[in-house]
């Protein structure tokens, strides 16, 4: 059984982010994605300039939409309106989630997509990850010390070991309901 110190599920912005410097912080990085990516996600792109402080990168313009975004617009109810210049990135989660799956492997994650995370099994000193490549239908476990659920607005694994976290009453997007 391959053993990593770290294994973080989800492929998104948080989980690159997070084994991006996971991996330049010298542990031994595994991301997990389930989709084949590049791939396409519903997001309207918009990200504050603070973000590449966050990263330490700058994001490559070819990463970028061709529009850029530099004044913010209030309007209010009553028709008044405010703006002011105000720099955003606008970006496509396709060409943008893939960058910062490259940059994780740069920093020297390992990379696996089309694989998803199913469940862990948390052992006194140590975590099991179970693993599946459903296209291979391969099912297969790696060991490590920290696990990291990124994957998402409902993390599964998360929900799994912490249900009063995720209870049907929570927020969530279009669910229409404000938390308690
Ligand atoms: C319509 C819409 C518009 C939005 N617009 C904006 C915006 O303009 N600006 C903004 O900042 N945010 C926006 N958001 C929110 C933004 O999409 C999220 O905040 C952001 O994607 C969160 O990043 P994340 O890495 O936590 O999760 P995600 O980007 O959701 O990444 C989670 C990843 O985990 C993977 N995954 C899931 N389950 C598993 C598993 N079991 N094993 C392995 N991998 C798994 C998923 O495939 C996914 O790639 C928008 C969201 C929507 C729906």
């Amino acid at each position: 059984m391959e053993e990593f110190d770290v294994i973080i599920a989800g492929g998104g912005i948080s989980g690159s982010t997070a084994a991006k410097f996971a991996a330049r912080g010298g542990l031994k990085t595994l991301l997990v994605e389930r989709h084949k990516t590049p791939r396409d996600k519903p997001c309207s792109g918009i990200q504050f300039g603070y973000f590449e402080k966050i990263l330490g990168e700058k994001i490559p313009k070819e990463r970028l939409c061709n529009i850029e975004l530099n004044k913010v617009s209030i309007v209010l109810p009553d028709g008044k309106s405010f703006s002011s210049p105000f720099k955003m990135f606008n970006f496509m989660r396709k060409p943008f989630d893939d960058w910062l799956n490259i940059l994780a492997q740069e920093a020297g994650a390992e990379f696996l997509d089309d694989c998803v995370c199913q469940s862990v099994e948390e052992k006194e000193n140590y975590v099991i990850v179970n693993l599946v490549k459903p296209k291979e239908k391969k099912k297969f476990q790696c060991k490590t010390k920290y696990f990291v659920d990124a994957t998402g607005l409902r993390p599964k694994i998360r929900t799994q070991l912490r249900p009063e976290d995720f209870s049907k009453e929570s927020i969530g997007y279009g669910r229409g309901r404000r938390a308690p």
